[in-house]
Formats: C-alpha cells, structure tokens, sequence
C-alpha cells in the first residue's frame, strides 16, 4: 500500500518513500507541560496517532519520536513574553520542576485514554541540554551565531533558504510586518538559541554553558532530540499549522545550518480545532480539557470518533451536540459490533468474499489518500450494513480497521465499577436523557451538577448511562 502524503514543504500530494526500506523516522513536536493539554492540542497528538497507524498498518517500522517541552518558555514563539513555566508555578503555588512533572503525567493519561499509541520515545527537553548545546556550539563554529544582550542568536541573514518550507515573504518580513520587540536582534527573522539574560528574576531552571549559565531557546530541542534519534536526516516531522511560520522554520533553518544538509523529507500539519468563539488557546486559558468531556460523561473514545469525522487539514469545530452525535454514533457501533460477536467470531482476512474484500480496498485507498478518516468511518459503516458481506467477514474487516481507527472495536468493555442506582436517581437520569434530546442542554447538566455534588460521575456508556464514584 503506497501512503499519499500532502507535504506543507512544496504544498504537494505526494507518495511517501522512506530513506530507509520499511523504515520511517517520524518526529511530533509535543506538548508544552504548563498546563493541561486543551481538546484542540489532542487533536494534534490525535492526527499524529492515525498517521503512524496508517504508515504500520502500510507494513512500515515507524520510529516515532515525541519531545516534551519541560523547559520554561516564554508566552510568545517570537522570543517575547512571559516565562509561561514560571507563571503556571506562580499561580499553582508548585515548583516550575513539579509542574513539569504533574501536567507530563497527565498529557500522557489523556493519550492513553484516547487510544493513542505511545511514542518509541519520549524525549524531555531538560534530559538534551547538552545534546543542545552542541548543536549551538556547530552552529556558532559554522559563522551562523552571533552574541547581542547576553544571548545567543541564530543569525537568519547566513542561511539563505530560511523561511522557503513557510513560504515567507522575506521582503514583508524585513519591512516590519513584524515588530521587533527584542532590540538586540539584527533582523526580525533571528531567534534566541541560549538565553543567558533573562528578563525574569529568579529563572528557576538554567543550566551551565560555554556562553554562562541560562537555558536554551525553545526550537533548539527540537532540532537536538530529532537529530539525536533520528539522524540528521529524516523523513517525517509533524506539528499543528501555527508552527510553520516561526517554530518549525526556526527548526529546518538551525538543522540545515548545522548539519549542512536536508533534514526532513516530509512536513504534515494538522488544522486547528476550533470553538464557536474561535481558536482554543493554551495562553489565554478558558479551554476545554478531555477530563471536561469526562465529567460531562463522555467516554474519551466519543472524542476520538469525534475527531475521526473531521479530515486532519480542514478545520473542525467542536460543539457539545457534534460530540453528542459522535457518541450516539460510537454507541451504535459498539453494539453492532458486539451482536456480531455474540453470534461468530471473525473470519480469516485471506479468505475474504467478494464484498467484504472491495469494503476493505476502499478503506485501504481512503486511509491511504492523506488520511481520510471521514471516508474511512463511512466504509466502515457501509460495511457493517452490506448484506452481501457475512457477518464473519464483517468483524475480520472491521477489526482490520480498527487497526487504523483505534476505536476498541474488539476490546471496548465497559468499566464495571457501577454505582447502584436508586428509584429517585433513575428519575433523575431519565429526566436528563429527555433534556439531551429536546437540547435542554441546561437542565441536563443540572443534573450532572446535582450528582457530582453527591460525588458521583454520570457516564453515558453504549449500555446506558450508569453512576461512577468519583
Ligand atoms: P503546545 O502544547 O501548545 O505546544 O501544542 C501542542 C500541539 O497542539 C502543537 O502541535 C500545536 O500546533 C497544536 N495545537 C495547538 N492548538 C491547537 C488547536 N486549537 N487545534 C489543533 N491543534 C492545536
Ligand atoms: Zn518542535
């Protein structure tokens, strides 16, 4: 199966051929570990998951590599703002350390809850400050540094191509399209590699180094752990769309500059996840959380689904009655499937009829074409439904799907840690299923509130919905 890719560098569909045979170097520039990861920073992790599914289910060996911004960064990509690690330490009264720690921890629950597959690796930008600074230190003997205010810069006029992958207009750049904001910058394209002035007082993490001691720009680590794992060339390098302008240009222009060759092969992007209101937000708070759906009694797999209705490079508008759609939708799903699998158990994949064989092939061509996952959730009902597929046949595909969609199809058992529920609850829940369906999203969520005040979690599961304690 040859996996079609669309490359942001070149702005082209194009067949994916690994540098390696069978092999594939895949680089996902994760989380920044202030704060809980928002529904929108799990749709990033979210298209990444279904990527490096399609590129095993294709027979590849993906060696997925996923940094962890532990380091504290400022507010802004443009070297501008506030230490957001210091700020989240403030507010929560932790140390920027045990921030780091708890919010890891809890970036990596929401993955799994999601089904997302685990990394081969999870680098930690604090684990790699030397793994930086050497890559600092080529940079500064290969004439691309410069030293201005106490930092470290790259300077962006020694590398011609800066910008070309982004499809900057250099010009515009040059002519204030962006302010300056930083007066020890020459140009308005360079950026921070080592800060040894910070223009915070008491900069928690810094670490000792040739320049003295301080902490490290924010899109080295990328550009040091890649290169680190993966060779100073590889093939695939993931990220949402609002790193192209500045992270991911600052990346290829300090790679290349240091290596002297091309570094990745292949830039995927994802699409925002948006609210009604607009953009979700890590910096301006007031963002929703997978733990969020949860307690409004979503199963994080509703969530999935949710995404997988949505191709990865369109924008995707979340709304409460779309993830309700997508859970009723799971629901049905899983029933079906389990009344399949009460009455058979599956068939052999090489023994397909004819019908169940085509079903596939169009799921194989859609997943295939830069992810289609809409398509392929359409294949997977049509299938499901086709009365010339056996019903054998039906899970062996479904399953083989599954190996793509990630949705539990075979294993999804619903949790049995069940609260009995008396007479005057099951009012209450029948009252709340009725409010869903007229929309009186209102009062159902009174009665959420009514029961979470009792300690009790309300989880809406394809058998109904049943009392968890908290
Ligand atoms: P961060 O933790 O802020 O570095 O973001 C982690 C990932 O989420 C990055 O790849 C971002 O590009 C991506 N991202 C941020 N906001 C959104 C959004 N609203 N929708 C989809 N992806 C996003
Ligand atoms: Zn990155």
């Amino acid at each position: 199966m040859t996996v079609n890719l669309f490359n942001t560098d070149g702005r082209i569909l194009e067949p994916f051929k690994p540098i390696k045979d069978g092999n594939v170097g895949l680089y996902c520039c994760g989380p920044t570990v202030y704060n809980y990861a928002h529904i929108g920073n799990l749709r990033a992790f979210m298209f990444e998951d279904i990527l490096r599914r399609t590129l095993e289910y294709a027979g590849y060996k993906v060696k997925h590599i996923m940094n962890i911004t532990d380091v504290g960064h400022l507010t802004d990509d443009g070297d501008d703002g506030e230490d957001k690690m210091i700020k989240a330490a403030r507010e929560k009264g932790m140390s920027v350390w045990d921030i780091a720690a708890f919010f890891t921890d809890a970036f990596i629950e929401d993955t799994n809850r999601l089904n997302i597959l685990k990394p081969t690796m999870y680098s930690r930008a604090t684990e790699h400050i030397e793994d930086m600074i050497k890559m600092i230190q080529k940079l500064e003997d290969r004439g691309y540094t410069y030293v201005a205010g106490g930092n470290v810069y790259f300077d962006s006029s020694r590398f011609p191509e800066y910008g070309k992958m982004a499809l900057l207009d250099k010009q515009e750049l040059q002519h204030g399209a962006r302010v300056v904001v930083d007066q020890n910058k020459r140009g308005p394209q360079d950026f921070v590699l080592w800060f040894t002035m910070s223009k915070f007082e008491k900069q928690a993490m810094t670490w000792d180094s040739p320049w003295g001691k301080g902490y490290p720009g924010w899109h080295i680590e990328c550009s040091a752990m890649s290169c680190k794992y993966l060779g100073s060339h590889f093939d695939i390098h993931c990220g949402g769309i609002d790193h192209i302008p500045v992270h991911h240009t600052n990346e290829i222009a300090q790679s290349e500059a240091a290596n002297g060759e091309k570094w990745v092969n292949y830039w995927c992007h994802n699409e925002f996840l948006l609210m009604k209101t607009g953009k979700m937000s890590k910096s301006k708070g007031g963002f929703l959380t997978l733990q969020s759906l949860v307690e409004k009694g979503f199963d994080p797999l509703d969530f999935r689904y949710f995404l997988l209705g949505g191709h990865y490079r369109s924008q995707l508008v979340f709304t409460w009655e779309s993830l309700e759609s997508s859970a009723s939708a799971r629901k049905n799903l899983i029933q079906k499937i389990g009344s399949l699998k009460e009455n058979t158990k599956p068939g052999s994949l090489e023994r397909l009829g004819e019908s169940a064989k085509s079903r596939l092939m169009d799921f194989n061509d859609h997943i295939s074409s830069d992810l289609m996952t809409p398509r392929c959730l359409a294949d997977l009902w049509g299938l499901l439904k086709d009365n010339n597929v056996t019903d054998e046949d039906k899970l062996a595909v479904a399953f083989k799907m599954d190996e793509v969609l990630g949705l539990k199809m075979n294993t999804y058992e619903v949790e049995d840690e069940r609260s009995t529920i008396s007479e005057e609850d099951q009012l209450l829940i029948d009252e709340r299923a009725e409010a869903k369906k007229e929309k009186n999203y209102n009062r159902a969520d009174e009665i959420r509130d009514i029961f979470n005040k009792r300690g009790y979690v309300l989880v809406d599961s394809p058998e109904g919905t049943y009392l968890r304690k908290k």
